[in-house]
């Protein structure tokens, strides 16, 4: 693991990794069966992994937006699994189960879905939609839809309804505040976990890798279609998400 992991705050002692994904590692803390430490990486992948690249100082800006967000959300009454921040990389955050859904809310049509639907990207939506993929990438996360979603006993009713109005919550939170930034919110994908009484807290990260965001004046995209389409200036994107985010929220 990264050197500035290592020699960071002493309160916490990095055991084991334990998970590694596309663009993040999970550890273990000694002593402490409840938290992890989430590490962001410097890859990029997309189109499920099929795509690969990196960018230098991609996991602290990362680690620094997702931080930023969640302290946002927390104070917007959104229960999050974000504790602390451990060094430029990493978080400490509860260790939660992982709800095998990615919950995308959309604002305007882009991406997958107005390819779809044959609808023009930017097509502005009446009200925001709420969509559940599945969570499985031999299967390329399919469209799940509530009764799919059921059956595959990726979650109860209950728990789907919450995972709902907790994305719509997010949803209103995060337009606002993009909006003082001059970003708009076109889309994004966010996951939950449960902890072990069954409590659902928001999980994973909110970045540009997970968000559509295009600039109010320019239309210009601030996120990761500049990799997915390859559009250029990738690592100044996410750089100028982060310095307007900073303007606002430090
Ligand atoms: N998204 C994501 N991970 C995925 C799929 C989608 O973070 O595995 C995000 C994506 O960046 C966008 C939103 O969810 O902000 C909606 O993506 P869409 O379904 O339009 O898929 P795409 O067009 O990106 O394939």
């Amino acid at each position: 693991m990264s050197q500035s992991t290592k020699d960071s705050s002493e309160k916490w002692v990095v055991s084991e990794l334990i998970y590694e994904g596309k663009a993040k590692k999970i550890f273990s803390l000694q002593g402490h069966d409840d938290i992890v430490l989430v590490e962001f990486k410097d890859s990029l992948t997309a189109f499920n992994a099929l795509k690969k690249g990196e960018f230098e100082n991609k996991g602290k800006v990362n680690r620094e937006i997702t931080s930023l967000l969640f302290g946002y959300l927390t104070k917007g009454h959104v229960a999050t699994h974000w504790i602390e921040d451990f060094g430029a990389l990493s978080v400490i955050a509860k260790k939660l189960k992982i709800i095998p859904l990615e919950v995308v809310v959309r604002n305007v049509l882009a991406g997958s879905t107005a390819k779809k639907l044959g609808l023009a990207e930017g097509t502005p939506l009446k009200k925001p939609l709420v969509e559940f993929y599945y969570k499985d990438d031999a299967l390329a996360d399919p469209f799940l839809s509530d009764d799919q979603a059921l059956m595959m006993n990726a979650a109860t009713t209950e728990e789907l309804q919450l995972l709902k109005t907790e994305a719509l919550k997010i949803n209103s939170l995060l337009i606002s505040l993009f909006a003082k930034i001059n970003l708009d919110l076109i889309d994004f994908k966010v996951e939950f976990g449960k902890d072990s009484f069954g409590k659902i807290f928001l999980a994973d990260e909110i970045t540009p890798d997970c968000c559509r965001l295009w600039d109010k004046t320019t239309s210009e995209k601030m996120d990761k279609d500049r990799f997915r389409r390859d559009l250029g200036l990738i690592k100044e994107s996410y750089e100028e998400v982060l310095n307007r985010l900073k303007k606002v929220l430090i």
